[in-house]
């Protein structure tokens, strides 16, 4: 693994493929345990949890279901500004166990609102399971169930995520270079 360049910027080998599949086995080995008998629902955040989503499924053993969901953007009240709605959640969650795959949890707003909205859409649990996590970028106050690895706060490119929509192929992952 080299520098690479992604459109105007510089980044620099972090985490290793294999390093990410370990994390990630961990990752639903735990889960496996935990939610056994539980037939949860896997709601995968795209476009960035995709790879992620991925291999933790292939690796989970339990009696389960997979569905794919965006946040949108919309326009909300001038007071409020942006707001973003769950968006192309088919699947009745109602009662269910739900765990919501995500690339990377950076100040936490994104996650927050998620679970409100799977709260309000009637699920029974929300569980988190998140690639990465930056613990010092955190803004408020979360639960976070399952963590496959936590990171400086740094940006970040690779297996999933992107740097202006280019990057996400990238079989590892890579830091900003300063
Ligand atoms: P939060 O609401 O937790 O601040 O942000 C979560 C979202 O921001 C992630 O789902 C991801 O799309 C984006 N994000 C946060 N940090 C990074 C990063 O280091 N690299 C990339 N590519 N996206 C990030």
């Amino acid at each position: 693994m080299s520098t690479i360049q992604v459109k105007d910027k510089f980044f620099k080998p972090f985490i290793s493929s294999d390093e990410i599949q370990k994390a990630v086995c961990q990752v639903a080995d735990k889960i496996n345990k935990d939610l056994a008998g539980k037939n949860p629902i896997f709601i995968c955040v795209l476009n960035g949890a995709f790879m992620f989503a991925a291999d933790l499924y292939k690796n989970i053993t339990i009696d389960s279901e997979i569905t794919f969901m965006r946040m949108k953007s919309y326009d909300g009240m001038q007071t409020t500004g942006k707001v973003k709605a769950i968006s192309g959640l088919m699947e009745d969650i109602k009662d269910r166990t739900v765990v919501v795959v995500e690339d990377i949890v950076d100040t936490g707003y994104t996650m927050k609102n998620i679970i409100e909205q799977l709260k309000e859409k009637g699920a029974k649990e929300v569980k988190i399971a998140t690639l990465l996590h930056k613990p010092e970028a955190l803004k408020v106050e979360l639960d976070l169930d399952y963590v496959a690895l936590n990171i400086p706060n740094a940006f970040i490119v690779g297996y999933g995520l992107d740097y202006d929509e280019l990057g996400r192929n990238l079989k590892d992952i890579y830091v900003i270079a300063e």
